[in-house]
């Protein structure tokens, strides 16, 4: 078999026979080619393969930290070195416009960057005791074996927010990627194994990807051994997850579903407004977590923002997203495509008015699926504006006090990520205040969606709550102990209790 991926992978340091005479067939989004063939990987697979890095984790917990991060540092510079050719098969296999492409390359090496400073600040506290000669301090530590199970539409930047951290912490990882994108995991593993073969005296089996469906989910998941298990996708996957890792009181890191919206106020400048949420809206084909999902906007500005997001909307370039000048690429499949139609349906079912959200290029690409960006002006926040739908389409909703559009902002089961667009101070300070948006992410003046690697990452309510990438969401991937230390000849007691003999 020969496909445009065959060199890339090649480039990459894929073997030939790791992509073909597999079992589970992967094709592109952009004409609904085959791709590749992968080699699926089943449930004892993964127990063998959860052996192998618990092994592994009892050498690299004791590695000083910052020699860890001189691994993550090589992968960086793979990274770096590769960042065309990985981002080229992002775009062949999720069906990302160039650029996007490059990007979720560029926040793999961001966080490698972030996550090689860290190495040499796992700090805890030192804390006052009560007692006479006595130091109480806290350490983080190595947790464990870290599993990490991701979603088709950030391929390969969710592994590394979770891996360049875990790695540094001194775990080791074990990646279940989706079953949809599992060439780009395959390269991404590739090129780390090159900086492993770089780096003098790693332990084997550090990092691991097991090709799979729920099924090599659901093992890593159970198992005893995975300290961690990080969760990206549905929200339909974080109920089955969460439980189950709570069952053997494991830990669990979830990244969810969201239903992000954006809230233009009277005072919002426009331009920028329209800008931010046509980004955010359209941007990806709406497959993002973040993508803008809602605009509420006040009623004295919302016929004239939304008249300017429909113009605006209808001029978007559709089509391949390797061909320059195109911004909207397709959807993931055909079952994206038909939950896209299904919500559009409801949507107007409750009473909602929709412009655009066609099929285009069918004829072109009969194997794929583009759609034209949807915008539906809704009367209320119906059940259908409160559903995540995977899709292009953006609800727009009316609103008179900003109490009523932080309220709407809220009244949704997700907890994501939020912005609000305004030149009053007071608007904005109470966006982000306590009363604010419920959200993990709340921007002013920017959209919903493009986070910089340096914040803390997630969300709330069926978001899942976890925190991902910057700031110290690093914590999550280590084991806090609490030291006291006796450095005098007494052995006095806390809290004055006597047991003395
Ligand atoms: P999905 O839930 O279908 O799949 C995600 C991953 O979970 C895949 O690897 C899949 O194989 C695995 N999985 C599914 N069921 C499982 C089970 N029972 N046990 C173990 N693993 C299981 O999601 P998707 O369609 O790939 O991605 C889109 C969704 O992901 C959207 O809801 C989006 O909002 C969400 N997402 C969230 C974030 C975030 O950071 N919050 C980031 C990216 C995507």
């Amino acid at each position: 078999m020969t496909t445009p991926t065959t060199d890339l992978l090649a480039a990459l340091g894929v073997p030939a026979a790791a992509v073909t005479g597999g079992s589970m067939t992967v094709r592109s989004p952009i004409d609904g080619a085959v791709i590749g063939a992968v080699h699926e990987a089943f449930a004892d697979d993964m127990t063998a393969a959860i052996g192998r890095a618990q092994t592994a984790f009892l050498a690299w917990r004791n590695v000083p930290a910052p020699k860890r991060g001189e691994l993550v540092r090589l992968f960086g510079e793979e990274l770096r070195a590769h960042k065309s050719d990985l981002a080229r098969l992002v775009s062949l296999e999720a069906g990302k416009v160039t650029s996007e492409g490059e990007g979720e390359v560029q926040e793999m090496i961001d966080i490698c960057d972030f996550a090689v400073g860290l190495s040499r600040q796992l700090h805890g506290l030192t804390i006052a005791s009560e007692r006479p000669g006595h130091r109480m301090m806290e350490q983080y530590l190595p947790l464990g074996v870290v599993g990490i199970i991701s979603a088709f539409n950030f391929p390969v930047a969710v592994w590394a927010w979770n891996s360049a951290l875990a790695l540094v912490c001194g775990d080791t990882c074990l990646w279940k990627p989706s079953e949809k994108t599992p060439l780009t995991a395959l390269a991404t593993q590739a090129l780390f194994e090159k900086a492993v073969a770089r780096y003098a005296g790693a332990p084997a089996h550090l990092s691991q990807v097991l090709i799979g469906g729920a099924a090599v989910g659901e093992a890593l998941v159970d198992d005893r051994r995975v300290a961690l298990v990080s969760a990206t996708g549905s929200t339909r996957m974080g109920r089955a997850v969460g439980p189950r890792v709570a069952a053997r009181f494991g830990r669990c890191l979830l990244e969810l579903g969201g239903n992000n919206a954006i809230v233009v106020t009277p005072s919002a400048d426009l331009d920028l407004a329209v800008r931010g949420i046509l980004f955010g809206a359209y941007g990806t084909a709406g497959q993002r977590c973040t993508t803008t999902r809602r605009v509420i906007a006040h009623e004295s500005i919302h016929d004239e923002l939304v008249a300017r997001l429909d113009r605006a909307r209808a001029q978007l370039k559709i089509g391949s997203p390797i061909e320059a000048g195109n911004l909207i690429g397709p959807l993931i499949d055909q079952a994206a495509f038909d939950a896209m139609q299904a919500a559009l349906v409801a949507a107007r079912e409750q009473g909602g008015e929709v412009s655009g959200g066609d099929r285009v290029l069918a004829q072109q690409y009969p194997q794929a699926w583009y759609a034209a960006p949807a915008l539906v002006r809704m009367p209320a926040q119906t059940a259908i504006v409160k559903h995540e739908t995977f899709a292009p389409i953006l609800y727009t909703l009316k609103y008179k006090t900003l109490d009523e559009a932080i309220a709407l902002q809220n009244d949704v089961p997700q907890g994501l990520s939020s912005a609000i667009f305004t030149n009053d101070i007071r608007e904005a300070e109470t966006f982000v205040s306590a009363s604010g948006s419920d959200c993990g992410i709340a921007n002013v003046n920017i959209g919903t969606s493009g986070a910089e690697i340096g914040g803390a990452f997630g969300g709330e309510k069926e978001t899942g709550g976890g925190r991902e990438s910057g700031s110290d969401a690093w914590k999550a991937y280590m084991r806090r102990t609490t030291n006291t230390v006796n450095y005098s000849r007494e052995l006095p007691l806390a809290q004055g209790v006597k047991f003395d003999v």
